[in-house]
């Protein structure tokens, strides 16, 4: 059961080290890793229309790890060069003690963890900003793709936005630094998109666009969902005036400042602008599965070998396996009515 994990007590010497090295995880195309997207579940209480359908299937709870192996393998991550980890899912804040794991990891910040952030609708982040900020998380990322309750009730199948708000406004008083993440939407939140920018910037809050990917069966046509973050800056130039930025936060996405909000704003192309050159991430299922890159088919089960008999040992091999199948780049395609998703798999399931 979770209920009673206490990550820190349970830790076991010898599964400390994943990988049974410090050798730095290097790619075969001499990328090094240094990020971590954890995924601690793949449910939800939302069910963005983009993201999934409305009866999704969920994972058997049993094959979902537990909290002390998930901060296992974190920490095993850790001491193989990650310094950057990012909570996600489905909606994290969801899974029950989830702050336990908070904690536990946020005390590994400053010996090798560098940065814990986490990625959540927000729909609950009320109830959890300070404990996530005396945990040592710094900066959320929350996503939010329109500010019209219908629209977002409509978009979520949900009519939460008013909690979401309340969620914002709370991590901002929790001290948290704010990033809104938004899907643009053809013909859903288009139009909507200079004033979402222009919202969050007022608040202080940095905004980035994400370009909708193949990823799972939805209940809507992709194609028709698809808005390219290329032909969106064109129009968006056209009343403000973009500066290039040397942010970097470690993820893809690349800023500009803008002069008329005093806002920065992240663009991240997967279809129109690839960044896979650049790509230090790995992401792990709730279920312990190691998806090298996010659109590809690759996969190596970390939940095996850490309940193996010989987890050090299984552990270094699967990693080094990981290592060896990263591919070069993701091969996404939005060209074609009706087409298959580039993978079966929901974004909720690897993990945004
Ligand atoms: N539930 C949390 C949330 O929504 O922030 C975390 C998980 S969610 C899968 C992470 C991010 O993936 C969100 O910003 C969401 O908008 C984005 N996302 C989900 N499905 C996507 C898709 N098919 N293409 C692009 N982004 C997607
Ligand atoms: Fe849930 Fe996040 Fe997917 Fe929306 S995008 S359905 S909030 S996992």
């Amino acid at each position: 059961m979770d209920r009673d994990v206490n990550p820190v007590t349970v830790r076991k010497p010898d599964l400390i080290t994943v990988g049974g090295s410090d050798a730095p995880l290097v790619d075969s195309f001499r990328r090094t890793i240094s990020y971590l997207r954890l995924s601690v579940t793949d449910r939800c209480d939302l069910r963005c229309t983009y993201c999934m359908p409305e009866k999704m299937k969920f994972l058997p709870r049993r094959e979902v790890l537990t909290l002390e192996e998930l901060y296992e393998l974190a920490c095993g991550f850790i001491d193989r060069g990650v310094t950057k980890i990012r909570v996600t899912g489905g909606e994290p804040l969801v899974r029950r003690d989830i702050i336990d794991l908070f904690s536990a990891l946020g005390r590994r910040i400053g010996n090798g963890l560098e940065e814990l952030t986490l990625t959540t609708n927000a729909t609950q982040l009320a109830e959890h900003a300070d404990a996530l900020a005396k945990a040592g998380v710094k900066r959320v990322n929350v996503s939010l793709d329109t500010l019209d309750r219908e629209r977002f009730a409509t978009l979520t199948r949900r009519d939460a936005l008013p909690q979401v708000l309340e969620g914002i406004a709370a991590a901002k008083d929790a001290g948290l630094q704010v990033k809104l993440n938004a899907v643009a939407l053809q013909g859903v939140n288009e139009d909507e998109l200079p004033d979402l920018i222009a919202w969050g910037h007022s608040q202080g809050h940095d905004v980035t666009l994400i370009e909708v990917m193949p990823l799972g069966d939805i209940e809507e046509e992709r194609l028709d969902q698809f808005l390219s973050l290329g032909t969106l800056r064109g129009r968006l130039e056209r009343q403000w005036t973009f500066a290039e930025s040397d942010h970097r936060t470690g993820g893809p996405a690349r800023y500009y400042d803008i002069a008329e909000t005093g806002g920065r704003l992240g663009l991240i192309t997967p279809l129109s602008g690839n960044f896979c050159a650049g790509c230090n991430r790995l992401r792990v299922t709730a279920t312990g599965q190691l998806y090298p890159c996010l659109g590809g088919a690759e996969r190596v089960d970390l939940r095996a070998a850490l309940r193996s008999d010989h987890p050090t040992r299984n552990l270094a091999e699967a990693l080094a396996q990981a290592m060896m199948i990263k591919p070069e780049k993701h091969h996404f395609r939005m060209d074609t009515r009706g087409a298959d998703p580039a993978q079966p798999r929901h974004m909720s399931m690897t993990g945004g």
